[in-house]
């Protein structure tokens, strides 16, 4: 159920791309990146005031939602981020998307009807 009605306004369709560990994206390009690194960083950062069980579990599992936008068709590269952070070139772990947002909505229109999800409008009195 969506209130924008359509797979073109949502906001995750149109990002940069995703920072994630451990993905196929990474090992092609020789990566060594570990989630414990950046869980100790992510932790550290923050003065451990995030739940920690589940930032470790994000971690532990950010590879899957790269893998499932390689296999709708995404393509990825391993790029420094625009902003400062430790995990450049060889601890690198943020996925540029190179795939153009219209090839992106028709990606996911597909996977839609490949895994026959419907889109609903959701109605505005809500
Ligand atoms: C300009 C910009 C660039 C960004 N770049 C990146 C990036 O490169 N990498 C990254 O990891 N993150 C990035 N982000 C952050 C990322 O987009 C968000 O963290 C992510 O999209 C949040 O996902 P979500 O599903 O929680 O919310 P959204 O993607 O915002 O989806 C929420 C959806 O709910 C719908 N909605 C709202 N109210 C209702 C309602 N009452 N009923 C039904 N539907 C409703 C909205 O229309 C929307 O489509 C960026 C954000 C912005 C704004």
């Amino acid at each position: 159920m969506e209130k924008a009605g359509n797979l073109a306004a949502v906001n995750g369709v149109k990002v940069s791309g995703p920072f994630a560990v451990n993905t196929p994206v990474l090992r092609e390009r020789g990566t060594t990146l570990t989630v414990n690194e950046v869980f100790q960083h992510v932790m550290n950062y923050t003065h451990w005031e995030p739940n920690s069980a589940l930032i470790r579990n994000y971690l532990e599992h950010s590879s899957e939602a790269v893998e499932n936008l390689l296999e709708i068709g995404y393509q990825f590269k391993e790029a420094n981020f625009r902003f400062k952070t430790p995990f450049v070139d060889e601890k690198g772990g943020f996925h540029l998307i190179l795939t153009d947002v219209d090839k992106r909505v028709r990606l996911w229109t597909e996977a839609y009807e490949k895994y026959g999800c419907s889109l609903i409008r959701q109605p505005k009195k809500f």
